[in-house]
């Protein structure tokens, strides 16, 4: 099938170049020229397991023009969401991407599809999204059709999670486009759900922020344990076997940061407000989660005095396998730290370049030149940490790195 993605981002790009290697015709469209440029020379801005080798065996257009998908069949719409000053989701990049669309394909003749993939407050695409395509004067569900199908990749390993996905959910607004997606889908061995484009909008938040809240959970255990010296790995191992519980998202640390699950909690929040709910349960998982990373401090201030001492950081990244620092747990931490006085040493075998555009006023060094500091914190499970001879030194851990309890001195967030 001939297919354009706008949006050239994690998502974009992970769509692009799988459905180019299932098949696909795809033609992948951005309005940052210099990110197309570097995918097109096989050195794509972000990191992600595997992508450069499928970028290698595919070929997918690369435009900034969008009249280079007047002959799609199926337009994805993965262009970001952020959030906004308060916390609710940014439509603008959807709103742009819409028009630019809608500008190219209100001639067409053929029936298409346009398809949001991008996270939206429930009853966008209904809502916001096809008026917006009507106002070429072309009906949806009749001339085109609109589809809401929300992405669940997790970063870093978001190749492996597109083709082998959970669960592909189809939100249509007529059956066709459904019918479209779902034969579009249909070599993947994933159940697909199909229903309607605002519920699909919610199963999308509602996922994140039920993994959110999960976190959050495990990590006021975590607390708990810690006081009661038992060691929360063991009670997350122990509770993870029921699978109406699941081991997956049970490891408590200094909580959770990335571009999805802050942004689409705050979101999810925002949105309850302004339909006049108060979700005092997702705002104290928020609340609690900004506390959490803050506890790293409060163990490292038992330990040295902060003002002028040198502070290495071992990891950026929010995650590990990802050069991704959107909300990243390191950001508040160093902030922190920097107003607390200290001096900073960091590294991070991905991140590094992301970070500095946020503190350029911080060293970077090598993992080993971390290590020659006053105190180390441990903020990114990178595996490559389990190889570092801590001995002689102070550490507090976020992670959880076990070659790290070698240290002088060791604490853990929540252990
Ligand atoms: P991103 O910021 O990495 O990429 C968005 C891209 O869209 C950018 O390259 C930007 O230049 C481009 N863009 C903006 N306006 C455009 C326009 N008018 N025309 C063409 N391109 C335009 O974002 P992302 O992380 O890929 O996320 C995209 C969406 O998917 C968001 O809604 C996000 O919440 C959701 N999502 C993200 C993830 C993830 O792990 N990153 C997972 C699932 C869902």
């Amino acid at each position: 099938m001939k297919i354009s993605v706008i949006g050239a981002g994690y998502v974009g790009l992970v769509t692009g170049v799988c459905m180019a290697k299932i098949g696909n015709e795809v033609t992948l469209v951005d309005i940052n020229e210099k990110k197309l440029e570097a995918i097109k020379n096989k050195r794509p801005p972000i990191y992600e397991e595997g992508l450069v080798e499928l970028l290698n065996v595919t070929s997918i257009k690369l435009n900034s023009d969008f009249k280079k998908i007047a002959d799609s069949k199926l337009v994805f719409i993965c262009v970001g969401t952020p959030s906004n000053n308060d916390g609710s989701i940014s439509l603008a990049q959807i709103e742009t991407a819409v028009e630019q669309i809608s500008h190219v394909l209100r001639a067409k003749k053929e029936y298409y599809v346009i398809c949001v993939k991008s996270t939206v407050p429930p009853g966008t695409t209904e809502k916001f999204v096809i008026p917006l395509l009507e106002q070429s004067g072309r009906k949806a569900g009749n001339h085109f059709g609109v589809c809401m199908s929300p992405e669940f990749l997790s970063e870093g390993k978001a190749i492996r999670d597109f083709m082998n996905p959970a669960r592909i959910i189809i939100g249509e607004y007529d059956k066709r486009s459904g019918d479209t997606l779902a034969n579009l889908y249909s070599g993947f061995s994933a159940p697909i759900i199909r229903t309607d484009p605002t519920t699909a909008e919610m199963i999308k938040l509602a996922s994140n922020t039920f993994l959110a809240t999960k976190i959050s959970f495990i990590n006021e255990i975590g607390n708990i344990c810690k006081q009661l010296n038992i060691d929360v790995s063991n009670v997350s191992r122990g509770m993870g076997f029921d699978d109406r519980i699941g081991s997956k998202f049970l490891n408590a640390g200094i909580g959770f940061g990335g571009s999805c699950l802050p942004k689409d909690l705050n979101g999810l929040i925002a949105e309850s407000r302004h339909i006049g709910y108060e979700p005092k349960l997702l705002q104290e998982v928020l609340n609690f989660n900004d506390a959490q990373a803050l506890k790293a401090i409060e163990l490292l201030k038992k330990h040295v005095s902060l003002e002028n001492a040198t502070i290495g950081i071992l990891g950026l990244a929010f995650k590990p396998d990802t050069d991704d620092v959107r909300d990243s747990r390191a950001i508040k931490i160093v902030e922190t730290l920097l107003w607390e006085g200290a001096n900073i040493k960091a590294y991070d075998p991905l991140a590094v370049e992301n970070f500095k555009t946020l503190f350029p006023q911080i060293e970077y060094v090598t993992a080993d030149e971390v290590l020659d500091s006053n105190a180390i914190l441990i903020l990114t499970e990178w595996s490559e940490f389990s190889r570092l001879d801590y001995s002689d030194k102070i550490v507090i851990d976020g992670r959880r790195v076990p070659k790290a309890k070698e240290a002088r001195i060791y604490e853990g967030v929540c252990w």
